[in-house]
């Protein structure tokens, strides 16, 4: 039998993508062969990074046991933040389940090292969306943000795109700012993630003017993009989500934060209660997912990588605008893709959630959901809620119709998705 045409015929007739879509598919991956080898070269250090972690903390089956109540002793637990932080070039880190998101683990940071009177400066524009009740910059009053007590918020935003170093600058001369927060992810705006080596320039300039600034990076959606993470050019904290990249898809929920130990004692505090910090926690039977989690991100960023970039490489040959491009150097998992109208922003949405392995029958509508200005549409057929590494993509239903698609987890079963998504805006033309 031959290979080439049998995988033709599935796509075909398994999953009735049109041929004009399949050999559009074959064109653009022949032409983006050299961004995806430089993808699978990242992933392939990556990897010798991680596996090198688990060798020198010698990793066993032991530290997969679980523990429950105080959780003292958990050996696999305190083994795992050792593992993190020798990933991250960090000197703690702090891993946990329980951790229901990366708000509350970027919130944990925030709160550990601010204290009354203190400023907190964002530079890289607005915070993502779920910070800014956190921050006390929209939500109500009384609720306990940051704000709340009485820690001060001021922003450089981005100009044309890009970090402007000069207000940033004057915004430090001026002003005793006590920490920094730097968000490396487009999140869920139209602009380029922020590299490690552009992380790297503005910590070296913050602490060039002041260096007790306390240095966060927001890491979602970041983690084994590029060769080095933020902790290893001066970023004090490191945080993320464990439903997004370094939880490879295995870890049910979680978070982490990485670091400087006298800052990651601090998140300890917060996140249990000062006096007891990091050493306490039942791990509940979780650290075997979270272990085989990490250890199968490098290789599972890469698949959601190659799917963004194929996904980008064929709306660009269908006239819309990206963002990234396709060959562009990548710092996070996300694409845009500006849709340019409702019709095909819910086509585009509708089609992902075809491409899914979990509800492919069900069909995502825009919704009123709380906290958000327009209504939103959320494709995710996902083996864990909400998990943002498996394939999914969502949008507010607003000008220009912009699409973000992210995750995938295995690049030959995603790009069904992308497919039936180029196949479904070809029929609307
Ligand atoms: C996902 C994400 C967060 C945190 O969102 P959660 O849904 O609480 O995990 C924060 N910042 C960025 C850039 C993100 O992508």
């Amino acid at each position: 039998m031959d290979i080439q045409n049998c995988g033709y015929d599935m796509l075909k007739n398994k999953f009735s993508i049109s041929d004009k879509t399949i050999n559009m598919m074959e064109r653009v991956e022949k032409r983006l062969a050299p961004q995806f080898e430089r993808v699978e070269k990242i992933s392939e250090i990556n990897q010798l990074k991680v596996l090198s972690a688990f060798q020198n903390n010698k990793i066993s089956y032991a530290h997969f046991g679980e523990t429950t109540g105080y959780g003292y002793d958990d050996l696999g637990r305190d083994a795992l933040d050792d593992v993190y932080a020798e990933i991250f070039g960090a000197e703690d880190a702090i891993v946990r389940h329980n951790i229901i998101s990366g708000t509350q683990a970027i919130a944990a940071c925030l709160y550990a090292v601010l204290r009354p009177g203190d400023i907190l400066l964002s530079v890289a524009g607005s915070p993502y969306d779920t910070m800014e009740e956190v921050i006390g910059i929209r939500g109500e009053e009384g609720i306990g943000s940051l704000k709340d007590f009485g820690v001060s918020y001021m922003q450089v935003d981005l100009k044309d795109g890009k970090l402007d170093f000069e207000a940033i600058e004057n915004t430090v001369k001026l002003n005793t700012v006590k920490a920094v927060l730097i968000q490396r992810s487009r999140g869920y705006a139209w602009r380029d993630s922020l590299s490690v080596d552009d992380i790297e320039e503005v910590i070296k300039t913050i602490k060039g003017i002041d260096k007790n600034v306390i240095c966060i990076v927001d890491n979602c959606y970041g983690e084994f993009v590029e060769l080095r993470e933020p902790t290893e050019v001066g970023a004090d904290l490191v945080v993320g989500s464990l439903i997004k990249n370094p939880g490879g898809s295995l870890a049910l929920s979680g978070g982490y934060i990485a670091g400087k130990k006298e800052y990651v004692k601090l998140v300890g505090y917060r996140l249990t209660a000062p006096g007891l910090g990091k050493h306490v926690g039942a791990s509940l039977g979780m650290n075997r997912n979270l272990y085989q989690g990490i250890f199968m991100s490098p290789h599972i960023v890469a698949e959601s990588l190659k799917v963004s970039i194929l996904c980008a490489g064929m709306f660009e040959e269908l006239g819309f605008a990206v963002c990234p491009s396709s060959d562009a150097k990548r710092s996070d998992i996300i694409q845009s893709i500006r849709l340019e109208n409702k019709e095909n922003l819910i086509s585009f949405c509708q089609a992902i959630q075809k491409g899914s392995p979990i509800d492919s029958f069900v069909s995502p509508e825009p919704w009123d959901m709380p906290g958000y200005e327009n209504k939103v549409i959320m494709a995710a057929g996902a083996f864990v809620q909400g998990a943002s590494i498996e394939l999914s993509a969502d949008a507010p239903i607003c000008e220009p119709y912009i699409a973000y698609l992210q995750g995938g987890v295995i690049y030959n079963s995603a790009k069904i998705g992308v497919l039936k998504a180029v196949d479904a805006i070809e029929k609307r033309r």
